[in-house]
């Protein structure tokens, strides 16, 4: 972390997010954690294990004269750092355009790890554009079984067929829908779910960059907060008896974390627990157990909201099982 006076408030993140974060995010880290608004991520990214080796991955980038750090994670193999400044070279290397690697924020990495997918089983991305966790997935599978990635958006539809192919994925099966009408058509077909859920990606926000928050509204924070609901419901008719659920964001907004999870325990619970999660960093807070007038479930507190460090991006994640 670097160091922040705690009362300062970037002039170009909203103050009515600065507000809500403060309330979510412990006092004794709410500097160290606005701080990390004003300056550029460290660019991550890991080795693909169905093209290459790490090893051989160091080689080429080393060739390239490229400058990394390699990051020991034990959960995940052939991850590495570089400089913010050096990520434009990195796009131009060989290794880049043989699909080698890929660029990525470790929590973004986490997320499908902990969803944990074995070969040959049945599973579904049910938000995957632009595919950097069904990599990961397909990766986990030894690109066998079955693994449908569900994205409406037709831009970002293709971008991820695009990026599959190049990345030598070929258990994926790529289907162009709406998220929340899978669990009517696909009933109990599941081992294991990923909802990388569409949010208000509060975590991507730079207060350097206008662009970041221009489109945020605590209203949009709400009308998301539906949508969210709507697909994990959809995410629990699709999963089979005994399969795993992993919920993400990339926002802290209670209404995008707890609150769709309570609403999912309130209807299914009877048929749900959830699991606790175990990381490879301590940057991380437990789940809050109100916000407002909303109490929430106890399950709840497994999951986690990690908070964002000048390499790792803010994030929630919840895993479930279905009893
Ligand atoms: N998992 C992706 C990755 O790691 O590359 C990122 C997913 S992004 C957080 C959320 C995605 O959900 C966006 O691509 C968005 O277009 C998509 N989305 C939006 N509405 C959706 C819906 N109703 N059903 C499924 N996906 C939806």
């Amino acid at each position: 972390f670097s160091s922040a006076d705690a009362g300062t408030t970037p002039m170009s993140l909203p103050e009515a997010f600065t507000q809500r974060l403060e309330q979510i995010v412990p006092r004794e880290r709410f500097g160290n954690v606005l701080s990390t608004f004003d300056l550029p991520k460290q660019v991550t990214f890991r080795v693909n294990p169905v093209q290459t080796t790490p090893e051989a991955l160091e080689a080429e980038l080393t060739a390239s004269a490229i400058v990394f750090e390699r990051i020991e994670w034990g959960v995940l193999q052939g991850v590495y750092r570089i400089d913010p400044a050096d990520k434009l070279r990195l796009t131009q290397t060989e290794a880049f355009y043989k699909g080698h690697f890929y660029i990525q924020n470790l929590s973004s990495m986490i997320a499908p790890v902990l969803l944990a997918p074995e070969p040959e089983e049945t599973v579904l991305d049910l938000a995957a554009a632009p595919g950097g966790k069904t990599l990961i997935l397909a990766s986990m599978m030894q690109n066998t079984g079955w693994l449908s990635a569900v994205e409406p958006s037709r831009e970002r539809f293709f971008r991820m067929c695009d990026n599959l192919k190049s990345q030598g994925v070929t258990n994926a099966h790529t289907y162009m829908t709406d998220g929340r009408s899978v669990g009517k058509k696909c009933p109990l077909m599941f081992d294991r779910i990923l909802l990388d859920a569409p949010c208000s990606s509060e975590a991507r926000f730079k207060s350097f960059d206008e662009k970041s928050t221009m489109f945020w509204t605590l209203h949009k924070v709400k009308e998301t907060s539906k949508l969210q609901r709507r697909l994990l419901l959809s995410a629990f008719d699709a999963l089979k008896p005994g399969g795993k659920l992993l919920y993400s964001t990339c926002s802290f907004s209670p209404e995008e974390n707890e609150s769709p999870l309570q609403h999912l325990l309130e209807r299914h619970g009877e048929h749900l627990k959830t699991l606790p999660l175990v990381l490879p960093f301590d940057n991380v807070q437990k789940p809050l157990t109100r916000w407002g007038k909303e109490i929430f479930d106890e399950r709840i507190q497994n999951a986690v909201r990690i908070l964002p460090t000048d390499t790792i991006d803010g994030f929630f994640i919840c895993l479930l099982e279905k009893t």
